[in-house]
This record gives C-alpha cells, structure tokens and sequence, in this order.
C-alpha cells in the first residue's frame, strides 16, 4: 500500500514504548482488526464506531474524524502547543518522516503523544466492545497523558529554551528533564 517504508524505524524509534508502537505500527498499516475489516471477511456485525455510535468504524474514522478521538487530539495539540495533530494516517506517515533524527523534547512529545493516543483510542474501543466498560474522553485523555508524562519525566539533558520549559510547564514535568544524566 505504501511504498519502500521508511517510516518503519521511526514508529520503532526510542521515542514510544513498544505496545504503543505495536498498536501504532498496525494502524498505520490499517491492519487492526476494525469492525469494517471484520465485514468484509463476512462476519455479521454491527459496524458502527463504539467511541461516537454515529458512524462506521474504519481505521480513519475511529482514529482521526470521530468526534471522540477529536477531542483528545484537540487537548493533545494544545498541551503540545501545535494548532493541530495530524488528521489522517497518510499524514502520520508524512509526520513521521519529517521528524527523523529529531531530539528535540517537543519532537519526542509529539512523537509519544500519537502513539500513545492510537494505543489509549483503541484500548478504549475494546473495553467498550469486549468488557461493556465505558470511559468519558476525559478519562481517557487523562489516561493518556499519565502515560506520555510518565514517558516525558524519564527525559534528561534537554535544552533549556522557553519552548522546552512551556511543554514542561503544560505536562507538569520537573525541572529534573534538563540535568545531566
Ligand atoms: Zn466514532
């Protein structure tokens, strides 16, 4: 579907933690078992999206047009301080190519802030299907940033620049991500 993949060493790259990038890698590649997939194989289902119920689910609209997943990108943006995040996947793969080698801290929370929130929307999507348990998006958005500040406060040796200590500030990470290791 996509060629030659350079993007691959990215969403493996040192910046997620491999569940995040696992699930991250399969919904790049729409490989997820969404219920539109699970359609075409035959099975009999109902295909619409647990997260909103007001559309199919497919790859692109649970991770990026449904109204659910919208708002956690929209809090996620804004704590990130970018206007928006990326809003289908062939702009992730475009994202992810453009931030090769980037060690910046807001390349790497940009970087840890999508794959996790792939990993938390779908986590929320099977809870919903396989357990009947249902969390708000303020559950789930702060789910997800417990995980990417917890990632983030593991950092040291970034720069001291105002950029770096506003996305500090904004993911109420100490000051201890700019000391020497
Ligand atoms: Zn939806």
């Amino acid at each position: 579907m996509y060629p030659a993949q350079p993007w691959h060493k990215i969403v493996w790259s040192g910046n997620t933690i491999p569940r995040w990038s696992f699930i991250l890698w399969l919904a790049v590649l729409q490989r997820l078992s969404t219920k539109d997939r699970l359609r075409s194989w035959g099975l009999q289902l109902d295909g619409t999206c647990p997260l909103c119920k007001s559309a199919n689910e497919t790859h692109q609209h649970l991770f990026f047009e449904c109204s659910f997943s919208t708002i956690v990108w929209q809090h996620l943006a804004t704590k990130n301080m970018i206007l928006d995040m990326p809003s289908s996947l062939v702009e992730v793969l475009d994202w992810y190519c453009g931030q090769v080698n980037s060690k910046s801290l807001k390349s790497i929370s940009l970087h840890c802030s999508l794959a996790a929130t792939v990993y938390g929307l779908w986590r929320e999507r099977n809870c919903r299907i396989f357990q009947g348990k249902v969390m708000g998006h303020d559950q789930v958005l702060n789910s997800i940033e417990a995980d990417v500040r917890d990632f983030l406060s593991s950092r040291r040796k970034m720069k001291l620049s105002s950029e770096n200590q506003s996305l500090c500030r904004n993911w109420g990470l100490s000051n201890r991500i700019f000391l020497p290791v």
